[in-house]
């Protein structure tokens, strides 16, 4: 059984990303410059916007978190966004989401200007996508494709199973997997909470993409033997033994699951990594393409 090891994977990445700054450097351009805009306090968005920041000093970007209280108004944020746009400083930036509720996530996608989406979510972007057309593709899903394509996973004609439909994982995650392209070329099921029969069509799968929300839900018994199975849930579950007093899990059995599995990605240190590796590659490509 192969762990796909995100850690190390996104560890690769990064190095190949940072080559490419030297590059620039040293032909006296300029390096990429990351904006993160962190809406309020909620602990798991501080954690996975300083890992971004972090990852952009790894690979020598440049990079501002924007740290904005919860009470922020629509407006201001839309502004702070606006701002962004136009400072020819920032290559590419990023909202965290969730956002607090008073704020409309659908006017803040719109906002970011497409050329600036590092996170792939403005429906030009999403539709760019969707037709095969060059563009940022969105974070995490494009993650799993790097992770699947590294470990030589082949999907070519493969049962693939995503569960989960939302607009930033499962339903682009489903695009990119049934795309004619490598990794790819998989027939696609798109499960969500109204199907009806998913043990049974898990059960078919040759590859399942996890990515509903709910922890250890993919168990042993919803498996095929030999099958490959990537886990984007991720979930701090309260753990008094942590100094940290939780301890991180996927929305998959890892236990029972990789009993059966050819391949299995790790929470933590799958997809997570991946992802931050993905938005560093999206921002290489915002200061590229210009
Ligand atoms: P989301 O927006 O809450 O969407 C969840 C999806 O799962 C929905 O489409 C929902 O169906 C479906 N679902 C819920 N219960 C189900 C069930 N019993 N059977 C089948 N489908 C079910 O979640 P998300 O933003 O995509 O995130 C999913 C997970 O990935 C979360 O744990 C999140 O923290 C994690 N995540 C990780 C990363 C990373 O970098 N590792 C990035 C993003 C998200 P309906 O559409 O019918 O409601």
């Amino acid at each position: 059984m192969i762990v796909l090891d995100g850690k190390a994977t996104s560890a690769a990445i990064k190095d190949e990303i940072a080559v490419e700054v030297e590059k620039l450097k040293s032909a006296g351009k300029k390096v990429p410059h990351l904006a993160a805009i962190l809406v309020g306090n909620d602990g798991a968005s501080q954690t996975y916007v300083n890992a971004k920041v972090k990852a952009c000093e790894k690979v020598g970007f440049e990079s501002t978190l924007v740290d904005l209280p919860a009470n922020t108004t629509e407006a201001d944020l839309l502004k702070t966004i606006d701002d962004l746009n136009n400072n020819p400083e920032i290559d590419g930036f990023i909202v965290q989401l969730p956002l607090p509720e008073h704020i409309d996530e659908d006017k803040v996608t719109l906002r970011v200007a497409p050329e600036k989406d590092v996170d792939g979510f403005h429906p030009e972007n999403v539709g760019r996508m969707s037709l095969g057309l060059p563009t940022f593709l969105p974070a995490t899903p494009n993650g799993v494709m790097e992770m699947l394509g590294r470990y030589n996973i082949e999907t070519s004609g493969k049962h693939c199973v995503v569960i989960g439909r939302s607009n930033i994982v499962g339903t682009p995650m489903s695009i990119l997997m049934s795309r004619n392209s490598n990794p790819g070329n998989a027939t696609v099921t798109l499960t969500h909470s109204r199907t009806s029969n998913l043990k049974e069509v898990c059960l078919s799968a040759d590859i399942i993409i996890v990515a509903l929300g709910k922890p250890n839900f993919l168990t042993g018994d919803m498996v095929k033997e030999g099958a490959v199975v990537v886990d984007v849930g991720i979930h701090r579950i309260e753990d008094s033994t942590k100094k940290s007093g939780f301890r991180l899990v996927g929305d998959v059995n890892y236990e029972e699951v990789a009993a059966k599995c050819s391949a299995i990605s790790p929470v933590p240190g799958g997809v997570g990594p991946m992802t931050i590796a993905s938005l560093l590659q999206n921002t290489l490509k915002a200061i590229k393409s210009k």
